[in-house]
């Protein structure tokens, strides 16, 4: 169990931004040499961050230069609006790698005067008159990646990848050339790993980024790093790995990339996992060129021995189950889940990060060799656990103590109720035999996730959880029951637009599981009315264990013998209609809150542990770091 309470997910706001901060489950529960190999590729994955600064615009890495001298040497009044609008286009600018929108492309519009600027670089002797209608005209750079239909796509986008003149029309004929004389069956990535540039007579060429070719000495520590990280490896077979794509690096050589990503997708053994290296084409307009990014993740040891707790003792599970002997299986058997957490995020996926990944992308191989796809575990609740600390629990929770409560137990009960609803729910249970499994036709599949959810919420409550060591106490699932109920009824209506019923199966299940327990359990929980405001009030928790599981013998009953009509009816009248004026409420409450659109996040650090010796006995995980030292420390690393 992970003790969480110290941790905050939130750190500071500024524009439309929001950064987190993620936990890395497990990781001190890796041994020393795990840890250490982790902290060898997280180096790596750190160190390549200006290749992408300078990918996204020429002039972004002399920007942020500037800019971070001002931030940490101005010795003018610091509380002026100029510099407090100053330090928000820096923390923009830092976040997106650039000073273009990270999601939007367009250019930042400086808060501050051009005034300031100018006074502020000549006071720290910084020549800054290039740079002027860079940051300060909308007109010049407008735009990172522009897709605009009929424009030409290179001379209107800002970003790096060709050099200044080269046209749409004669890139697109270089590449078609390419293209024509390699290999069509198995063709590599053409243009994945260079700048487009021009020579004095206009011929194009590529600029290949390797060692000894462009950002050199950058990759040259990438490749120290990953040397490094290389005795750590976990098998052979990962030796393989990184050994290959050290040598892509120093040739830049194609087919030496693709057969490191079938090495790579081919190593499905270890623990910990890693991409490094120009990987995403969404940075050019004519989707070639690789936007550099570096990632680290493993198998959390802690979350995989909880599933495999609870598919150990599936068979238990299944025997006490709340429903009919008839729809029990005889023989069951849980699943076992591999949970993955990042180490770390860099590149392209820092601080703003994709919370699954699925690679390789070349066609070919992952039609020859498939793919890796991962959800990344400790994000994904991230996001979830910020959602939940802004504001919302303040506003939509009826008194202090179950705030209280939810603050105390979420976290853990929440997570529990995935790995039985995963594990356990959709194993369980079996259908009376003739049965056709599409029987429910479209209704199917609220009502299977349903039978899952009912299945994690009645165990939930169950003395054998605290017995395994899985919940804290037998208290602890009064805040899912909290939760639950007062998602499926008023928060979840939040990602509705106004008008619109409930159509996704996990939302109409959960609309479906609360409204049904209101109604038939009043003696259990209410949905009540205060200063004009909506609110779940639980009557007794242990009267909703009940609801619960007599809702699970009524779900599993349909599912058993496919009776359409009664899965028609509960959907229909549960799950699927929104009431207008709770609808209009729960937005108007939402919309106060004023939560960011974009988020980010802040890594941890990793540093050595030395005895007296100067051996290395540990690897040290610290979450405290701010965004501002975060930054300048990257930008010195
Ligand atoms: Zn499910």
């Amino acid at each position: 169990m992970q003790e969480q309470s110290d941790f905050t997910f939130q750190s500071e706001r500024f524009a439309d931004i929001q950064l987190l901060r993620y936990q890395v489950p497990g990781f001190q529960e890796l041994n020393l040499r795990q840890k250490l190999f982790i902290y060898h590729l997280s180096r790596a994955a750190l160190l390549g961050r200006d290749i992408l600064w300078d990918q996204n615009g020429a002039h972004n890495l002399r920007i942020r230069q500037v800019l971070e001298t001002i931030y940490t040497q101005y010795q003018g009044d610091r509380n002026t609006e100029d510099f407090q609008q100053f330090t928000t286009y820096l923390k923009r600018v830092w976040f997106s790698n650039g000073i273009h929108h990270h999601y939007g492309y367009q250019k930042f519009t400086p808060g501050f005067s051009q005034q300031f600027f100018m006074d502020a670089a000549k006071e720290l002797g910084l020549d800054v008159k290039d740079l002027l209608p860079i940051i300060f005209d909308p007109s010049v750079l407008s735009k990172r990646v522009n897709q605009a239909e009929g424009a030409d796509l290179l001379l209107t986008s800002a970003s790096n990848y060709y050099q200044d003149g080269i046209t749409q029309a004669k890139a697109e004929e270089f590449y078609a050339r390419q293209k024509a004389e390699g290999d069509s069956l198995r063709p590599v990535m053409y243009g994945m790993n260079s700048r487009l540039e021009k020579r004095p007579d206009g011929t194009l060429y590529e600029n290949i980024w390797r060692s000894g070719g462009l950002y050199g000495p950058i990759i040259d520590r990438i490749i120290a790093a990953l040397r490094d990280a290389l005795p750590y490896a976990e098998n052979p077979k990962q030796q393989t790995v990184i050994e290959k794509l050290i040598e892509f690096y120093q040739t830049g050589d194609l087919k030496t990339f693709d057969e490191y990503t079938i090495l790579w997708v081919q190593d499905t053994e270890s623990q910990v996992d890693f991409t490094n290296g120009f990987t995403e084409v969404y940075g050019d307009p004519l989707g070639l060129k690789a936007s550099w990014e570096g990632y680290v993740n493993f198998v959390d040891p802690v979350a995989t021995r909880r599933s495999q707790a609870l598919s150990d003792n599936a068979q238990w599970f299944e025997d006490h189950s709340p429903i009919d002997p008839r729809f029990r299986k005889k023989e069951c058997k849980g699943v076992s889940a591999k949970v993955i957490n990042a180490a770390i995020l860099g590149g392209d996926l820092y601080p703003s990060s994709a919370i699954g990944i699925n690679l390789p992308n070349s066609n070919w191989v992952r039609a020859e060799y498939g793919s890796k796809s991962v959800t990344i575990g400790n994000l994904t609740h991230a996001y979830a656990q910020a959602a939940k600390g802004s504001g919302l629990r303040q506003e939509f929770v009826i008194d202090p103590q179950t705030i209280e409560l939810l603050d105390k137990y979420d976290n853990i009960c929440d997570d529990l109720h995935t790995d039985l609803h995963e594990c356990l729910g959709h194993g369980s249970g079996q259908l009376l035999p003739g049965i056709d499994p599409d029987a429910l036709k479209a209704y199917g599949s609220t009502i299977e996730e349903a039978r899952a959810d009912l299945f994690g919420l009645y165990y939930l409550a169950d003395e054998k959880l605290v017995e395994l060591g899985l919940t804290p106490n037998a208290e602890a699932y009064k805040a899912q029951y909290y939760s639950y109920l007062m998602n499926g009824v008023l928060t979840q209506l939040v990602r509705i637009e106004k008008g619109d019923q409930i159509e996704e199966a996990h939302m109409r299940n959960r609309a479906l599981i609360a409204r049904w327990t209101l109604k038939n359990y009043p003696q259990a929980a209410q949905l009540i009315e205060k200063d004009g405001k909506h609110y779940i009030q639980v009557h007794s928790y242990p009267m909703l264990r009940t609801a619960f599981a007599t809702l699970l013998a009524e779900i599993q009953r349909i599912k058993s013998e496919g009776d359409l009509a009664a899965a028609r009816q509960l959907v229909e009248e549960f799950g699927v209609q929104v009431d207008k004026d709770l609808h209009q409420e729960v937005l108007e409450r939402y919309k106060k809150l004023n939560i960011s659109p974009y988020k980010g996040f802040i890594n941890p650090q990793y540093e050595l542990v030395y005895d007296a010796n100067g051996n290395v006995t540990d690897v040290e995980i610290r979450y405290g770091e701010s965004y501002d030292h975060q930054m300048l420390r990257y930008g010195k690393f």
